[in-house]
């Protein structure tokens, strides 16, 4: 509540909206806990870019827009930037789609520079634009990763925005991405004050950092899991900005991601050949029998299936994986990974699954029904990641019923308990970061199922009873922006 009772205002500022512009978990989140935060009585709003695509996608989806009057406008590049406000309410969430010649490009660079960086911060000064085309102005503006770092820039330095006083909240999604470039003609052009460049602000060995500004900047910082936020602050974890992060520590919390578990549900789900639940656990062989068809494997086999589903980057772990190919198919295991990424990892794939034909296969892209019936149709979720700042895919897997064999770090931590604890868990870690490590839990995890029916049924059932709803987080969420409103 703000001073006068009314509720928090707080406008989301997000360069991925699922299902409409998704890369990663950012799209998973900015599509399901502003509804989270909304029913926790936060009036919260979403503004995004409308990328090539995005604005048909919105439409075929059913979602009806309608036009703003008013355009928004930025200034930079000494020149002014317009663009058309497209409004529509996405699952009861206000929502601003921002149209202009600016997002016309691909979504994300390959190469970042002054050119590619200019759509972001383009569109984050069109976001503190917003307010008077939607007569409707934020207690708070609430930022996501590098892509929408520059807005607390602009709050903190920008000769125009930093009268207003406003505030901010930097999300960090994932640390490793912090969108680093040339300074020239960038200072210039974006009309930040001249001090906005130093070792104390956004200066980063003589480039231009937009995340460590947007830490530096923000009236408050927060990541996607606790044990994230922690490490975050050691060198091994982000190298150089460990030490801003620590710096900051006093504004920097982790609250775990939470999950559209309407969307994710095995009961409902219409990409699924058959459903189930807790309760009737049958349609589950269906889905393995369809996911191994799919692959061109037996579809009688007895053998556990091991899925993937990931962004084929280092960060995910799989040199890992495909270094102890063979030993994987020595299990008897079929394993199938879904995913796209960097050449050395899925050529280091597609290598393992020639040697091992029948045990290993790769589905290479991006995928999103075929997502839904690997999670579905597996056994065990393999998830070795060097580091996970939270980790949809695991929580996702253990809705599904599929049992994840993670690497104990950042929100993996925070929702994977390995079995063989005292205590008991849902799933089976391992922390070496190496194939020998993540063979140690992977055996385990493959005997139990082989050897141990009914353990193996209680492990799954232990998964799919988790709470990873929203519910917990978005509260988290709306006491953070309560006490920087105060
Ligand atoms: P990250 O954000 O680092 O990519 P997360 O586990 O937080 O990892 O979220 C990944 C999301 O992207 C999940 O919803 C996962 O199902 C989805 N995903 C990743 N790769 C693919 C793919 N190749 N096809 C379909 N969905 C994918």
């Amino acid at each position: 509540m703000t001073k006068s009772g009314s509720a928090v205002k707080v406008l989301f500022v997000t360069t991925e909206l699922a299902p409409f512009s998704k890369v990663g978990g950012l799209g998973d989140v900015a599509g399901s806990l502003p509804k989270a935060l909304r029913q926790a009585g936060v009036d919260v709003r979403v503004v995004t870019p409308a990328w090539p695509g995005v604005l048909e996608r919105v439409a075929a989806s059913g979602v009806k827009t309608t036009t703003i009057k008013t355009k928004v406008y930025a200034a930079y590049d000494w020149r002014i930037h317009s663009a058309t406000v497209i409004k529509a309410d996405v699952k009861g969430v206000p929502t601003y789609f921002l149209n202009a010649e600016d997002y016309s490009g691909d979504m994300y660079p390959s190469q970042l520079n002054y050119w590619t960086a200019s759509p972001f911060a383009v569109f984050c000064m069109q976001a503190l634009e917003l307010k008077d085309a939607i007569e409707w102005e934020p207690d708070i503006y609430h930022c996501h990763d590098w892509t929408s770092a520059f807005l607390p820039c602009a709050l903190a330095w920008h000769r125009h925005y930093r009268q207003r006083g406003d505030k901010s909240i930097m999300t960090l999604h994932n640390v490793a991405y912090q969108g680093i470039f040339e300074p020239s003609p960038f200072l210039e052009a974006s009309g930040l004050e001249p001090w906005s460049f130093s070792s104390s602000t956004m200066e980063f060995y003589g480039q231009v950092n937009l995340l460590k500004g947007g830490i530096v900047a923000a009236t408050a910082v927060s990541t996607v899991s606790p044990t994230y936020a922690n490490e975050i602050q050691t060198y091994e974890s982000t190298r150089e900005l460990s030490g801003i992060l620590y710096q900051q520590r006093s504004k920097l919390r982790g609250i775990l991601n939470g999950l559209d578990t309407k969307f994710w549900d095995p009961a409902g789900d219409k990409a699924i050949p058959a459903k189930f639940t807790v309760k009737d656990l049958k349609g589950k062989a269906a889905c393995k029998k369809e996911l191994l068809a799919r692959a061109g494997f037996d579809t009688e086999t007895n053998a556990p299936v091991i899925v993937c589903v990931s962004r084929l980057v280092e960060q995910k772990g799989f040199d890992m994986v495909f270094n102890a190919a063979h030993q994987i198919a020595e299990t008897g295991a079929k394993l199938l990974i879904l995913g796209s990424g960097n050449d050395w990892i899925e050529n280091g794939i597609m290598k393992a699954a020639e040697e091992n034909p029948g045990s290993i296969k790769l589905f290479k892209g991006y995928d999103e029904p075929l997502s839904h019936l690997m999670y579905a149709g597996g056994d065990i979720f393999l998830m070795p990641s060097v580091f996970e700042p939270c980790g949809l895919s695991q929580m996702i897997s253990m809705r599904y019923g599929t049992v994840p064999v993670v690497r104990e770090v950042g929100g993996l931590r925070d929702t994977v308990f390995d079995v063989d604890r005292p205590e008991g868990g849902n799933g089976f870690t391992f922390l070496t970061c190496d194939s020998d490590g993540m063979m140690w839990a992977l055996r385990r995890a493959v005997e139990r199922y082989n050897n141990d029916k009914a353990a193996w049924k209680n492990i799954m059932l232990e998964g799919m009873k988790e709470d990873f709803t929203w519910n917990k987080s978005a509260g988290l969420y709306k006491q953070m922006y309560e006490e920087i409103n105060s």
